[in-house]
């Protein structure tokens, strides 16, 4: 008999899975490789095998060629699909199951197995409704591994419907203008176009170049976003009075110069910081997060009531905290390369 959990072992580059040899997230190419999600600091190219679900296989492919044979007809990088409550065997005694994280399309918690033990790793989650992912399931374990990004009390995200109210009273009075929404490629845009569908906005939405693809895997895969026009087929007067979508980056850059006397707006968690809006030259701040706020990360842990907490990817600090004062075994792991998404 092994130590309890000595099997799943947290380094700074991932979490390795010892008995079976592979790596949770790794920040490194490794040989076989489990991953949560799309976003670059959890998904990375240049692993022998990738097992995920077909969705995030699928945004890999898209980014990275994972999957995919090169012009020798070689798949460098093999990539074995699991669908949501599917279980494999890794191998060394441990099963993996896959499960919803409502974080983005495809995005998973991993739920490991072995000699009796039970861990789930959260990878980036959230628990409010997203009309472009299957919801957050709760499952029970002995170590839950959970994310933090947003691990301070004084992040509490509003209603999204508060947010969304506040875009489309910016579209309504200006006619003559155009509202810009920059929202990460990954998840946030499609989210944001998706809920103005729900809110009743059937006009055409307009896309920066890079937000093409990734809209287009989505719809793919089942996530109706209505009409899309790209802004570099039309000109001012067509984009006048309407909504356009494109990443954070875009926001000050030449590229907007094309569109009529934009509104600048951005769809992220961190606009709950001022700091962050001014710093953007954010007009319109719109605390729309795929991640889950303070609240959702303490009653989370509550529900899951897990023998011990390991938190990791964010502000660990406070969360740690939390555990501790509601007797908790918690601690707090130091993974590189987790930077704060612009999610
Ligand atoms: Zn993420
Ligand atoms: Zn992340």
């Amino acid at each position: 008999m092994s130590a309890p959990f000595s099997w799943i072992r947290p380094e700074p580059w991932g979490v390795h899975v010892v008995p079976a040899d592979c790596w949770i997230d790794p920040g490194k190419a490794v040989d076989r490789a489990l991953v949560t999600h799309g976003h670059a600091d959890h998904a990375r190219g240049g692993h022998g095998e990738t097992v995920a679900t077909p969705e995030t296989l699928a945004i890999m492919a898209l980014r990275y060629r994972t999957g995919i044979e090169d012009e020798t007809g070689e798949m460098p990088s093999k990539a074995t699909p699991v669908a949501y409550g599917e279980t494999i065997r890794l191998g060394g005694g441990v099963d993996a199951t896959y499960i919803p994280a409502g974080h983005v399309l495809g995005s998973a918690q991993i739920v490991l197995e072995h000699a009796g033990e039970t861990v789930v790793i959260t990878g980036d989650y959230k628990r409010r409704p997203d009309p472009t992912c299957a919801p957050f399931k709760v499952a029970p374990c002995d170590i839950f591994i959970t994310e933090a990004t947003f691990g301070l009390p004084v992040f509490t995200h509003p209603p999204i419907a508060d947010e969304m109210g506040k875009l489309l009273a910016a579209h309504r009075e200006h006619p003559d203008r155009c509202v810009l929404v920059g929202a990460y490629a990954l998840g946030k845009a499609q989210r944001v176009i998706a809920e103005l569908r729900a809110a009743g906005h059937h006009d055409p939405i307009y896309l920066h170049g890079a937000m093409e693809k990734m809209c287009r895997l989505y719809e793919e895969h089942g996530v109706a976003l209505g009409e899309l026009r790209l802004v570099a087929d039309h000109g001012k007067d067509d984009i006048r009075g309407s909504i356009v979508i494109s990443p954070p980056s875009a926001l000050g850059d030449r590229w907007s110069r094309r569109l009529p006397d934009p509104i600048t707006a951005m769809a992220s968690g961190w606009m709950r910081v001022r700091g962050r809006a001014r710093q953007r030259n954010v007009e319109l701040p719109l605390v729309i997060s795929d991640h889950a706020d303070w609240n959702e990360l303490t009653r989370t842990i509550e529900e899951v009531d897990p023998r011990e907490t390991w938190i990791t990817h964010g502000r660990e600090e406070a969360l740690l905290r939390w555990c501790q004062l509601g007797q908790r075994r918690a601690r707090a792991l130091a993974l590189v390369g987790r930077e704060d998404e612009d999610e």
